[in-house]
């Protein structure tokens, strides 16, 4: 089967402190992106009060915007929460839900299932994030990850899972400089398929991404990409970073050559 264009997406979470320094950091990695035509499709997910400043540096293709979290109603009463809606509205294009560290604030499957739902009414990428707090000697973070996705599948109509992106992020490996292994990841790149195929049938491989994330750097891009064969990253840390950031889209683009 023909693989996915690789995809980058760096989860800026709750930094810089400033526009100012958001605006710096979008136009360096611009910079840095230069204007060679790219196959990796690259986002960045700024904190939502960047967004139109950031739209309005025009961000194209080359570099699409993306919400880290949404609230699933449309408007209304619920102070402190954005809607897809607004997330659009400013240029938006996808957005990062599930992410552990809104797991660990509360935000439930049930919730989840929920912001998919509206997410993908509103024809915007889903990027899913599932991944297990601890590995066991069991095996029982296999089960973790597979509750996670079925019930983040359910919210997705077959006819929109070109709109899904699931992004396996091992809880332990965020943010830690602990990195799961290629083969792990791989690993679990089959696994992660395998519900897919259980849920949709096969063609479905055909339009879900699978990225992994958790202490991606420049150094271990390319064996993640080799070995582990996913459709690309989602990236923290190393996003703030224009350089590192460049560099791992680079291996995304080699990778990407030896598919053709
Ligand atoms: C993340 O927050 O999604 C992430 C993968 O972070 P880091 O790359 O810093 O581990």
């Amino acid at each position: 089967m023909k693989a996915h264009t690789p995809l980058v997406i760096g989860n800026w979470k709750m930094n810089p402190a400033t526009v100012g320094e958001a605006r710096k950091l979008f136009l360096d990695i611009r910079k840095a992106l230069g204007r060679k035509n790219r196959q990796t499709v690259v986002a960045v997910a700024p904190p939502a009060p960047f967004l139109s400043e950031l739209e309005r540096l025009s961000p194209s293709q080359r570099m699409a915007l993306a919400g880290q979290d949404i609230f699933f109603e449309q408007t209304g009463a619920y102070t402190g929460e954005i809607s897809l809606p607004m997330l659009k509205s400013v240029g938006a294009t996808a957005v990062i839900v599930g992410h552990s560290e809104r797991r660990a604030r509360g935000e439930t499957d049930a919730d989840i299932y929920k912001d998919i739902q509206a997410i993908i009414k509103a024809q915007v990428t889903a990027i899913v994030c599932v991944g297990e707090r601890e590995r066991d000697t069991q095996g029982n973070y296999y089960t973790v990850v597979e509750t996670q996705l079925r019930a983040a599948l359910k919210a997705v109509p077959k006819a929109k899972l070109g709109q899904l992106v699931v992004a396996y992020e091992p809880v332990w490996a965020i943010g830690t400089g602990k990195v799961a292994t290629p083969e792990d990841v791989y690993e679990m790149k089959l696994f992660i398929q395998k519900v897919i195929v259980g849920q949709f049938g096969r063609p479905a491989l055909k339009k879900v991404r699978i990225v992994y994330g958790g202490s991606v750097k420049p150094d271990n891009a390319a064996s993640i990409l080799n070995v582990g064969r996913v459709d690309g990253f989602l990236v923290g840390g190393a996003s703030l970073k224009a350089k590192d950031f460049v560099a791992i889209i680079d291996h995304a683009e080699t990778y990407a050559k030896t598919l053709a």
